[in-house]
């Protein structure tokens, strides 16, 4: 039995204590449309296994929801003839994370449809990029 927290809601999906429409499920993930969708065919990929977030999951759900992700994204390009695929994944309130049990979200994306880029891409500083980049590096273990 994985772990579950009795107060998150995808933990009751998991359980099928709340109603979700679930589109596929294995023995680590369930894969669920999100109910507010960004476009057609958005979709929520989860483990079971009760996680808060990208630097809580264990490292085979981690592989395990990426591999149905990628397994999802291959089914609604061919079924929605999505002309791509975002996955988004926030960590953390400060990056949008809403609900704080891990999910990655497969958003189909279509030619015209209305989403934009976050960021504005510019240059940046090529020293402070190479600082920050050195400090990473020395701290990367
Ligand atoms: P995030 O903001 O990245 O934490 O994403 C949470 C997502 O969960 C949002 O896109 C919500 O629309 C979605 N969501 C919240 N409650 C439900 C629910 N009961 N069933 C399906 N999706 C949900
Ligand atoms: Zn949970």
């Amino acid at each position: 039995m994985s772990a579950t927290d009795p107060d998150c809601l995808f933990c009751k999906i998991v359980a099928g204590e709340i109603p979700a429409t679930i589109v596929a499920s294995d023995e680590r993930t369930v894969t669920f449309m999100d109910i507010n969708p960004a476009t057609r065919g958005h979709a929520l990929v989860i483990p079971r296994a009760h996680a808060r977030d990208l630097l809580e999951i264990d490292p085979d759900d981690l592989a395990a929801v990426a591999q149905a992700g990628q397994h999802m994204a291959r089914t609604a390009k061919a079924t929605l003839r999505a002309d791509g695929i975002n996955l988004i994944n926030s960590c953390g309130a400060d990056a949008w994370q809403t609900v704080f049990h891990f999910h990655l979200h497969v958003i189909p994306r279509y030619r015209d449809d209305p989403l934009q880029l976050p960021w504005v891409p510019g240059p940046g500083d090529m020293d402070q990029i190479q600082a920050t980049g050195l400090e990473l590096k020395e701290h990367y273990a």
